[in-house]
Formats: C-alpha cells, sequence, structure tokens
C-alpha cells in the first residue's frame, strides 16, 4: 500500500519509488493519472485499475494474483490509499486471504492539514466528506458537536461555501482552518472563524483547488500559532486599524486574550 505525492512531485519517498519500480502490477484508481505520475520517475510497471466501481471484483483478482505469486502495490491519484479513496476492499480481502499488508507510508491530506493548521493534534476525528445534502450535512455536524477532538474534513471547492456556512451554524465561535492546495503552487492556510473564511472566499471570482477544513474543538484554540499575531496584527493596521485594536481583533481570532496577545508582541504586560 504505497501513498503518492499530493501535488509536490517531490513528496514520494525512496522506498515508494522501490516499491513501484519492483513489483509486478499496480492497482491504481486512474490508470492514466498513475501512468503520468509514473513516468516522471521513470517508473513502467504494468497496471491494473481499481476503482470504486469494480473494487471488489479486482480484490478477489488481486489475492489471487498474489497467492499464484505476483506482487502488488495499492496507490490511488493522491496520498494514502483507502482514506476516503478506494483500497479498503482490496486490503480486506488481503489480510482475509493471509496475506500480509505493507504500508509504505507518505503524504496524506488529512494529516498534513492537521499537523500545519495550529489547532490541536492531541485528538483528531477524521470524518472525511460530509454528506452532499444540506439537510443531512447538518445533522451530521450536529451529532459531531458532542466531539472533543478537532475536526478533520474533505470539501471540493464547489461545496466549500455551503459548507462553510453549516459550520458557521453549528460551531459559530470555534477557529477554523481551510488548508488549501497543499504542496502545491497556490499552497494556503486560511484561519478564523468559520464566517470569517467563508465571507474571504465568498469576495474571490472563483474558489478553486484542493481543500481540508479542519475545526477546533471547544471554540477556541488551545495553543495559538505564535508566529501569525505578528503578521495579522500589521496587515490589521495597514488595514487603517489603531495597533491596540488591532491587537484585539488577531487575538480574538487565534483564540488568544487580548492581554497574552500584547504580552507576546511587547514583552510586557497589557496596557489597559
Ligand atoms: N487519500 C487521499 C489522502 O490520503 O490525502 C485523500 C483522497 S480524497 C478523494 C481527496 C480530498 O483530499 C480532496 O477533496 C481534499 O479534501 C483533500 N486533498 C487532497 N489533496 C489535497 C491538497 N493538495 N490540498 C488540500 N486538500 C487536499
Amino acid at each position: 500500500m504505497v501513498s503518492t505525492p499530493l501535488g509536490n512531485l517531490e513528496d514520494i519517498t525512496q522506498r515508494a519509488l522501490r516499491t513501484l519500480r519492483e513489483v509486478d502490477a499496480i492497482a491504481c484508481e486512474d490508470t492514466r493519472r498513475t501512468k503520468s505520475l509514473l513516468r516522471n520517475y521513470g517508473i513502467r510497471t504494468p497496471l491494473v485499475s481499481c476503482h470504486d466501481h469494480n473494487e471488489k471484483t479486482r480484490a478477489a483478482d488481486i489475492c489471487n494474483r498474489i497467492l499464484r505469486g505476483e506482487s502488488f502495490a495499492l496507490v490511488t491519484d493522491a496520498g494514502t490509499p483507502t482514506i476516503s479513496d478506494p483500497g479498503y476492499r482490496v486490503v480486506r480481502a488481503v489480510v482475509a486471504a493471509g496475506i500480509r499488508v505493507v504500508p509504505v507510508p507518505g503524504p496524506c491530506a488529512a494529516v498534513t492539514a492537521l499537523a500545519a493548521s495550529g489547532l490541536p493534534t492531541d485528538a483528531f476525528l477524521f470524518r472525511g466528506f460530509l454528506p452532499r445534502r444540506r439537510g443531512k450535512r447538518l445533522t451530521a455536524l450536529q451529532e459531531l458537536r458532542r466531539t472533543r477532538a478537532t475536526l478533520v474534513l474533505f470539501e471540493a471547492p464547489h461545496r466549500i461555501l455551503a459548507t462553510l456556512a453549516d459550520i458557521q451554524s453549528t460551531f459559530p465561535d470555534s477557529q477554523v482552518v481551510v488548508a488549501r492546495e497543499m504542496t502545491k503552487l497556490h499552497e494556503e492556510f486560511l484561519r478564523g472563524t468559520a464566517a470569517e473564511i467563508r465571507r474571504s472566499l465568498a469576495e474571490r471570482s472563483a474558489v478553486r483547488g484542493e481543500m481540508v477544513i479542519l475545526v477546533a474543538p471547544g471554540g477556541k484554540l488551545s495553543d495559538a500559532p505564535q508566529g501569525s499575531l505578528p503578521d495579522r496584527v500589521r496587515e490589521l493596521q495597514k488595514a487603517g486599524c489603531e495597533r491596540m485594536e488591532a491587537i484585539k481583533i488577531a487575538a480574538k481570532e487565534l483564540g488568544m486574550h487580548k492581554r497574552e496577545a500584547y504580552a507576546l508582541l511587547t514583552g510586557k504586560g497589557s496596557e489597559d
């Protein structure tokens, strides 16, 4: 089971490349995409398609071929197979057949976004894609309100504004991070409440790219990313805010107390 890059072709391990080169065949989600990925590394291993619609029968074929002595790698279009991606049925069949599953770890959008989010990482709940229908999505979010962990969600660009609106109504005070286009040219991390991020995305002529949404537990950041405080204060001052006002707003955005933010910036106690 081999993880592949999320975007940046350099994000592939030596072991992944060797495995993909040495196996007899690679089971992949989309043969065209994997072929073009492998071309970058000069790998010409034969491909077998294995996607949501044929995975059940493919799983049995793959097991039989492995039992006859062939070796297989399993990849998807990007990231780690089985994580909101095909592969679960193959892994389950392989395990049931008594064949060893060997993970060759690498990128996974959920964990990459969480690690860079600045939100608590001690407990997180990966929920993948929420339901597409609004009613079901709101119900799913309501159920998640009880959790005391950072939520990690995948979302498609054409649904991001609707989903942020629903997060806004279920988690109005929570700190949210949207990790967009990670490892790619336009990588960015948008931080704030769901309402603030939604507003900033809605101002764009189009919202494109791949996105992970993270929602902090308890409506506040427990460990605010300190590096971003001075930048945000500077930004707000440039936009016309008085310094103390800018510190107050930035502190609120980062889930910090105003005094704590002031002390961090100046090394002194608060002026008021
Ligand atoms: N199995 C994959 C993994 O391990 O990352 C995830 C596959 S899932 C079908 C695709 C979703 O992952 C996208 O809709 C987006 O939510 C997220 N994603 C994938 N690549 C991303 C990237 N470069 N930046 C942000 N999110 C990404």
